[in-house]
């Protein structure tokens, strides 16, 4: 089996299986992809139906990444034949005094020329009566937010990377890295790879194969879960009429309307138990559900019904919530990219950027929130923000 590549790519989750594609997209056969489980698994963080997808962001830097992630999924999916991002628009909305002011998400959005609506408590409920608020509550609505289908995505992603001639090794964990002679060798599964390029994706485990370039980053991986409950009314959360929303405040709840199972899905975000990647249980967080319940009965009770199943999942959380987006300093031919726990809608266009990193060695997009190297990422304990 040929053991020398251009490119390899470490870890094919939501990043990683993107990476892979536009790679391979470019390059063809000189790109490996190495997947220590199976392709699909549900261990890390991209696996489900449905994950958020909006232009509303707290920063401007992520409003302007959002567009280009919204550009990528659209160019995936000319290739692919699919669909991958359902537009439902997205309502944030909370308190007007909230831990999450909603003017940092006006003011960003206005920064980058995208419109959205301010609505009041009256408009937010004669628009999706479901909702159960008092005059305090306010919120914005995006049009253009909506569903990336997670699953899809990914496996869209896999199955084109193939087309294009690489090489996606799955059940193959990769045990150590290296520097030879400007290269890199990767030992996985028996075998030493060699590559001009590496591209590490491994989320939940980055620290891991980091340490091996002497990188030990202040991650915290936490144990998430989102439900599915049975709505009784089903027609009422359809995504044509109830859209994508995020609790703005802490704690931070979010939902989906019904996709891809019977119901709507809810989650709070950020709101898991610490664990590890490997020590990680796949156990119902039964107060962490409680929480969600109590929100809905006050603010959502309709979306209520019995409980279809609740779904566990992996944060890999940075202190400040940025993404890590760069190549290792000193060594050029190492690419890392971690999402922060809100990462997958922009899995098409990280993939995109890592393989302009790769190939390039440089990137029209403007990476100098996500460096490796930022003071916050050098702390020992770092202060930490998660509510942004
Ligand atoms: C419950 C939940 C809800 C979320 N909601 C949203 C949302 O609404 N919108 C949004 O944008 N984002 C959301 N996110 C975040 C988003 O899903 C993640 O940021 C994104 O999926 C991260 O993808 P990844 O490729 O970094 O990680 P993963 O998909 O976990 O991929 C890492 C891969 O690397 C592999 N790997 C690791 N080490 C090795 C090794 N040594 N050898 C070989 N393979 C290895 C792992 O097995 C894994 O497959 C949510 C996450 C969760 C858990």
């Amino acid at each position: 089996m040929k053991q020398d590549y251009e490119y390899i790519v470490l870890g094919l989750g939501g990043f990683g299986s993107a990476a892979a594609y536009w790679l391979a997209r470019r390059q063809g056969g000189d790109v490996l992809g190495l997947e220590q489980f199976e392709l699909g698994h549900v261990r890390g963080e991209s696996q489900d139906h449905s994950r958020i997808i909006r232009l509303s962001y707290h920063a401007r830097h992520y409003v302007e990444l959002a567009k280009h992630a919204f550009t990528a999924w659209h160019e995936v999916e000319g290739e692919a034949g699919e669909q991958l991002v359902l537009r439902t628009g997205g309502l944030d909305l909370g308190p007007r005094v909230s831990v999450i002011p909603l003017t940092t998400y006006s003011e960003s959005m206005d920064a980058a020329g995208v419109r959205y609506e301010h609505l009041d408590a009256g408009e937010i409920m004669r628009r999706w009566p479901h909702w159960r608020l008092s005059e305090d509550i306010h919120g914005l609505f995006q049009d253009q937010g909506g569903i990336a289908m997670a699953a899809r995505g990914n496996a869209a992603h896999v199955r084109m990377a193939r087309q294009h001639g690489a090489t996606l090794l799955d059940r193959t964990p990769v045990d150590s890295i290296r520097h030879l002679d400007g290269e890199v060798e990767v030992i996985a599964g028996g075998h030493a790879y060699r590559a001009r390029r590496l591209i590490v994706t491994a989320g939940a485990w980055s620290n891991r194969i980091l340490q091996h370039v002497e990188i030990n980053l202040p991650l915290r991986v936490t144990k998430e879960q989102v439900t599915y409950f049975s709505a009784v009314r089903l027609a009422d959360f359809q995504p044509e009429r109830f859209p994508v929303w995020i609790w703005m405040d802490d704690p931070c709840f979010y939902g989906f309307p019904v996709f891809g199972e019977p119901g709507p899905k809810v989650g709070q975000d950020a709101g898991g138990q610490e664990v590890t990647a490997d020590t990680r249980t796949f156990d119902v967080d039964e107060p962490a559900r409680d929480r969600v319940v109590k929100f809905l009965e006050r603010y959502l009770p309709s979306a209520l019904g019995p409980v279809l199943y609740t779904k566990t999942c992996l944060y890999t959380l940075t202190p400040d919530r940025d993404f890590v987006i760069d190549t290792v300093p000193g060594r050029p031919e190492i690419a890392v990219a971690i999402g922060g726990g809100h990462g997958f809608k922009f899995a098409s266009l990280v993939g995109r950027i890592l393989s302009e990193l790769a190939i390039d060695g440089r990137t029209p997009h403007d990476l100098s929130e996500f460096r490796l190297d930022r003071p916050i990422l050098q702390m020992e304990n770092p202060p930490i923000n998660y509510m942004v």
